[in-house]
């Protein structure tokens, strides 16, 4: 892909330059920096594999049960807030992305019709419905089986497409990330864009690989305002570009990047790094998102699946299940499930969102100036926040409830005498509902920040009539988080040992 030379560079000043601290800057950057992150997530993930398929099938004595859905789900919310995406910064399934690539350097572009987010929306309702309907969270077998599926589904479109595909419109655990690293402290920006409005090759987004070696000078800008000219090497041995096919210089979003720095290493310049900033920065900024609607239901979407996945281990949640069965006559749980999945997961959201959009931009007035596409877009950035306090919520639950577990869960993996007694604690019920509700609240504030934000930018004198809908729903996601949380949860991968 070759990036537009002549469109406007546009980016806020970049903040500190992350990869300039004394020893994790040089880690991150070394050329095998990410990959030994990797390695080191791939030896967890056959780990997860072997003990799902030969260890103990009891959910709280499984490594395939206890890691991914207590421990790594808690520990991914933590550290996006505070640092970023790492999760797939480390991402154990695009490991055999280089082998992949070596196959794909000529291979075809994903279907431009399915380069959207509707996939994603698809992959994540399908992961939490199939997490429901199957039970994923009790059986170490199924869970060892869906991450070979993760595996072999990366690697073959990695393979297949110059993309990296799966990442940017299928992984749910991916679309996950990315929509939430929306509010981290950390993005990928450039230090200066004159020096990109110079450099010829891009090779942050089309890499620097070439079948036969090839030097280049490009006559790049100094800080005295001369030029000088930079060596830029291509070959066989050539560095990836940016595999979601962001430029650089033009990135306004944490979306679609996987902070996997390939564009740092690939940059002949020394021209992009990752920056601090301040969290959830792009959320206020007006065209941070693409006004489409894929992206915007996504945002919207996400935060509903966080009330319905806690909701699901709530006790109203089987007493809808039964409610279905019997006035509907639904034998099939399946049938019963989806018809409870899709109301709450995608319509509920979908007319949540046009609702609010509609209602607001009617009652400012703005009804003949603004679609209801672009008012949806203006809002969506604004569900971050919610929506993640609601599945910090529930996942620092979980993990809070045993976060000692994991270690007799090692110690069995690894054929000694699990040390249940002392790491079987749980922190105070009444701390980890402060956090809950810290969480909730929080997260309710800052969308409501956002909200007026976008309200004052397209309403102006009549902003706060446009934003009371908006305003609505996030009250009502954020009441009915909480209602559902005081409820008495399952506790999942833990009740064996608590119960
Ligand atoms: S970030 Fe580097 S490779 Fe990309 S356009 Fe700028 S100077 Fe060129
Ligand atoms: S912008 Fe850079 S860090 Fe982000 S996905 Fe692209 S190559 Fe990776």
């Amino acid at each position: 892909m070759k990036a537009n030379h002549q469109r406007r560079l546009h980016q806020p000043a970049p903040g500190r330059d992350l990869l300039r601290l004394p020893l994790l800057g040089r880690l991150l950057r070394h050329r095998h920096g990410r990959l030994a992150l990797q390695a080191l997530l791939t030896l967890g993930a056959l780990a997860l594999i072997v003990d799902g398929f030969v260890g103990p099938q009891s959910a709280a004595r499984n490594l395939a049960t206890v890691a991914p859905w207590v421990h790594l789900r808690g520990l991914v919310v933590i550290v996006l807030l505070l640092a970023g995406n790492l999760f797939c910064m480390g991402c154990p399934f695009t490991l055999p992305r280089s082998l992949a690539k070596s196959l794909a350097r000529r291979g075809r572009r994903f279907p431009a019709r399915l380069r959207n987010k509707w996939l994603a929306i698809f992959s994540l309702f399908t992961l939490f419905f199939l997490y429901e309907y199957l039970d994923l969270w009790a059986s170490p077998w199924l869970t060892a089986w869906l991450i070979i599926a993760y595996f072999v589904a990366s690697f073959a479109l990695e393979a297949i497409f110059s993309e990296s595909a799966f990442c940017k419109y299928i992984c749910p655990l991916g679309s996950f990330n990315m929509v939430y690293s929306t509010l981290s402290p950390t993005r990928i920006a450039v230090k200066s864009p004159d020096i990109c409005a110079n450099c010829v090759g891009h090779e942050c987004v089309n890499g620097s690989y070439a079948p036969q070696p090839v030097i280049r000078l490009d006559d790049i800008p100094t800080a005295a305002g001369e030029s000088r000219q930079i060596e830029v090497a291509h070959g066989p041995r050539g560095t990836l570009g940016c595999g979601t096919e962001l430029f650089a210089p033009q990135i306004r979003s944490n979306l679609d990047c996987t902070q996997c720095l390939d564009c740092v290493r690939a940059c002949p310049h020394d021209n992009v790094s990752l920056f601090a900033r301040r969290p959830g920065a792009e959320l206020g900024r007006a065209g941070s998102w693409a006004q489409r609607w894929d992206i915007s239901l996504l945002a919207v979407a996400l935060g509903f699946m966080g009330l319905s996945n806690a909701f699901g281990m709530a006790p109203p949640y089987y007493a809808l299940q039964e409610w279905l069965a019997l006035n509907l006559s639904l034998s099939s749980e399946f049938v019963a499930l989806l018809l409870i999945f899709a109301g709450l997961n995608l319509l509920l959201p979908a007319v949540a969102a046009l609702s609010a959009a509609w209602l607001g931009r009617a009652a400012a007035g703005f009804q003949k100036r603004d679609s209801l596409r672009d008012t949806v877009a203006a809002f969506a950035p604004a569900f971050a926040p919610v929506g993640f306090g609601i599945w910090f919520a529930h996942y620092s639950f979980h993990l809070l409830v045993g976060p000692g577990l994991i270690l007799p869960v090692v110690q069995e993996f690894l054929g000694q005498v699990g040390d249940w007694e002392r790491w079987s604690f749980s922190l105070d019920a009444g701390l980890i509902g402060m956090i809950q509700l810290t969480a909730l609240l929080v997260g309710f504030f800052w969308s409501l920040r956002l909200a007026q934000k976008a309200a004052l930018r397209l309403y102006r004198r009549r902003a706060l009539l446009g934003m009371l809908p908006w305003a609505l729903v996030f009250l009502v996601m954020m009441l009915l988080a909480w209602q559902i949380f005081t409820l008495p949860m399952e506790m999942r991968g833990t009740l064996e040992l608590f119960g």
